[in-house]
Parts: C-alpha cells; sequence; structure tokens
C-alpha cells in the first residue's frame, strides 16, 4: 500500500514554497531598501533645497548693494563691479559660515557666471543647462550628487562628500532677475539615511518573517489536512470495507505487478519466485444460515485480520470474491508455499472465532500454484482454483497444490 506519495508531494511544496518566500523576501527587501532609501535622501535633498532658498533670500537682503547695479534707476539689475569681488569673497565668506555652504555661485539671466565662490569661473557663460533654464523661469530644482572631493569656501579640501546642488531664483519685486546656485554639504545625513533604511529593513523583515512563519503554519496543516484526506480516499479506493485486505481491483493490479516483476527477472535466484495461494472458507454458507449475516460479516474480518498476521510484510492478500481470498508470495517457491498455506490454514483451524459471545469454528482449504516460466496470470489463478477444488473435494479443511 502506497503511503508515501502524499508526504512527498507535501514535502516538495513546502520546498517549493519555501525557495518562493525566500526569493520573494529578497526582492521585497531589495525593492524596500531602495526605496527607502530614496525617501530618506529625497527629505535630506528637501531640507537642503530649503535651507538653500532662505538663504539665498538672506543674501538678496544682505549683499543688495553689491549684487545690484544702482546706477541704472530705470531698471533693477545683476551686476557685480570687479573691485566688490574680493569684498563679496569676504562678507560671503563670514555670511555663510555657520551653514555648510562649500560652493556659491550667481548667474546672470543670460547664463553668465558673474560670481562665483571659486572666482576662475567668473565670466564663463554656461550652455545648454537645463536645471539652470528652469531656475530662470522661476522654479528651483535640487539634486544630490557624490564628490571625491570639495574645496570649501575656506579654501579647505575635504573628500567623500555629499553635496546638494540647488539652483533658485533670484526673485525682486516679482521679476527673476538671476540665479543663485548653493552647494550645500549633505554628508553629516549620511548616515542617518542608513540609519533609517536599516531600521526600516529591519522593521520588514521581522514583519516578513512573522507572516510567513503563520502563512507556512496555515498552508502547512492545510496541506496536511488534504494528504489525509488524499490518502483515506487513497485507501478506500483500494482497501475492502469489510475485511480491511486489498479489494478485487487493487489484488489483480498488484499480482499484474508481480508477475512482471518475475517474467522480468526469469529465472534468476528467487526474484524469479512468486506463489499464489487461493483460500476459501469451507461451507461458509451454514454460518450464515446458522448464525445470522452479521456473524458471517464478523467471519470474514476476524479470519483476514488473522491470516495478514502471520504474513511477511511484503506478501500480499486481497478478496478475490465472497469468501474466497488470494495470497500473493513473493520470493516464495512451491515448497515454502505448502509450508505457508499449512501455516494459514492451522491458523484458522485451530481457535474458533467469536461473535456476541458465540464460539464459531471454521476452517479453510487452500489451493497453491507456484509460477513457472511462460504462465500468465488467468492461467495461474486457474491452477491454484482447480488445487482448492481438490482440497474441497478431498474433505476440505486441507492445502492441495498444482499438480507439476
Ligand atoms: P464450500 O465449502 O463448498 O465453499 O461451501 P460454502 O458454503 O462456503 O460455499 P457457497 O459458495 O455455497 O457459499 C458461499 C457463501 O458465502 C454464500 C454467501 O452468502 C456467503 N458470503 C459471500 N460473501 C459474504 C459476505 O460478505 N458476508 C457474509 N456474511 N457472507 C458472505
Ligand atoms: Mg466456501
Ligand atoms: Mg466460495
Amino acid at each position: 500500500m502506497s503511503t508515501a506519495k502524499p508526504h512527498k508531494n507535501i514535502s516538495s511544496l513546502i520546498r517549493l514554497l519555501t525557495v518562493l518566500a525566500f526569493f520573494s523576501a529578497i526582492a521585497i527587501i531589495a525593492l524596500a531598501s531602495f526605496g527607502m532609501n530614496r525617501i530618506y535622501t529625497h527629505q535630506v535633498i528637501n531640507m537642503a533645497e530649503k535651507e538653500a532658498i532662505l538663504i539665498s533670500l538672506l543674501l538678496v537682503d544682505h549683499s543688495r548693494d553689491t549684487l545690484f547695479d544702482h546706477n541704472d534707476s530705470t531698471k533693477l539689475h545683476l551686476k557685480i563691479e570687479p573691485l566688490e569681488i574680493s569684498l563679496l569673497n569676504k562678507t560671503l565668506g563670514e555670511f555663510l559660515h555657520p551653514f555648510d555652504i562649500v560652493k556659491i555661485k550667481v548667474f546672470s539671466p543670460d547664463t553668465r557666471v558673474i560670481y562665483s565662490t571659486d572666482n576662475v569661473i567668473i565670466g564663463e557663460m554656461i550652455p545648454q543647462n537645463e536645471r539652470l533654464m528652469r531656475a530662470l523661469s522661476g522654479a528651483s530644482d535640487s539634486h544630490i550628487v557624490f564628490k571625491e572631493s570639495v574645496r570649501d569656501l575656506k579654501n579647505e579640501t575635504t573628500f567623500d562628500v555629499d553635496v546638494v546642488e540647488t539652483y533658485t531664483p533670484i526673485i525682486v519685486d516679482g521679476k527673476i532677475l538671476g540665479v543663485f546656485e548653493l552647494y550645500i554639504d549633505v554628508t553629516k545625513f549620511r548616515d542617518e539615511i542608513r540609519t533609517g533604511t536599516l531600521q526600516s529593513l529591519l522593521l520588514l523583515s521581522s514583519i516578513l518573517l512573522l507572516v510567513y512563519i503563520i502563512a507556512f503554519g496555515v498552508a502547512r496543516s492545510g496541506m496536511k489536512q488534504v494528504a489525509e484526506a488524499e490518502e483515506r480516499l487513497r485507501n478506500q479506493a483500494m482497501i475492502d470495507a469489510l475485511t480491511g485486505v486489498f479489494n478485487r481491483g487493487e489484488l489483480m493490479s498488484r499480482a499484474e505487478e508481480e508477475m512482471a516483476r518475475v517474467t522480468r527477472h526469469g529465472s534468476d535466484g528467487d526474484n524469479g519466485e512468486l506463489s499464489l495461494i487461493m483460500l476459501d472458507i469451507d461451507h461458509f454458507k451454514r454460518v450464515n444460515d446458522t448464525y445470522g449475516h452479521q456473524a458471517g460479516d464478523a467471519v470474514l474480518s476476524k479470519m483476514s485480520e488473522r491470516i495478514k498476521q502471520g504474513l511477511r510484510l511484503y506478501d500480499i492478500m486481497g478478496r478475490y470474491g465472497g469468501e474466497e481470498f488470494l495470497l500473493l508470495l513473493p520470493h516464495t517457491d512451491l515448497t515454502n508455499a505448502c509450508v505457508v498455506a499449512e501455516r494459514v490454514r492451522t491458523s484458522v483451524a485451530e481457535k474458533p472465532f467469536t461473535f456476541k459471545e458465540q464460539s464459531l469454528a471454521v476452517t479453510i482449504s487452500l489451493g497453491i500454484c507456484s509460477i513457472t516460466p511462460g504462465i500468465n496470470l488467468t492461467d495461474a489463478i486457474n491452477r491454484a482454483d482447480q488445487a482448492l477444488y481438490r482440497a474441497k473435494q478431498k474433505g476440505r479443511n486441507r492445502v492441495e497444490h498444482q499438480s507439476l
């Protein structure tokens, strides 16, 4: 009787689920860590952009005299005289000291650098810069870049720096007069981004683990129930309900398998041996007639159990029909089959069965056929049946075997 299959299915299903859960967890965690990192980085950029906008407003206020041309009374515009550059360097250095500004540039509306803390680029035109153009149309624009080294306002070089570069328009009286570009050092937030991402991931991993444990528990017990139900159904399909031995269908298919095994191995040692024993209860009709059908049923059930207990694990017992049973004895020649049959006969005859405190003595007759080369299953069963018939004729409660 095959019971290994459902368990095998369950464990392979559990294995598949485990692999799926493992890879989905990795995918979720990888995507989440990417997402979290972006969220935290975005927060830092936003914060730096707000700071840049505030600083640029303060700068316009603080350095109004230096930044704008006051000689032209008709139109206010950015103009920094060459002589004012060193003054601006000094005042900006002092003004920006409390902030983490590493560089600052001022652009005129025609995208020319009219001031930079890095004085050498003053006067340069910036071609095709979308972010600058956006700022010139009134919108601030920030992004974060990693720099291997930067020279700050105090002319000191720092390495491995995260910088948020913000373009922000210079707006006076509702008019866009130019653009500030501020470089803010946000390296100090790097650890906070990492810690925040890590904490969120730890929380997510714990939730995932909990969900997986619960899901696995539920799936496992569900699958176990399904496997048990499957096993019950399979048993019902091959076991005779009254006697607990194989029903005729299963018996015949096992017999075919055994015949195929014997045919495959031929006379290859005891691998090629198989004996069949057909047995039938003697005068069973009388049991039914005398004690009733229920008593007959009890005898069938108890006798099957008793016979089965006397067989080897790999012997096969099935109900061939009514009160007739077939035993398949693999690796057993005729001589040994006679010994087994005699033992079976004695086990039934030596002790009566009981039903509702009634003692029911029964005997059985048995016919043996051992498989010889060239014989098929139908012939083998017929020969066992003929031997059984002879046993009946010779007075019952005895064993007969095929004539050789
Ligand atoms: P013999 O020694 O020649 O085999 O005589 P017998 O009476 O055993 O043989 P017969 O074929 O005349 O009767 C078999 C009886 O077995 C008849 C039938 O009612 C009974 N029988 C078959 N299946 C069952 C069953 O499942 N339960 C019960 N209680 N009786 C059954
Ligand atoms: Mg009978
Ligand atoms: Mg019969």
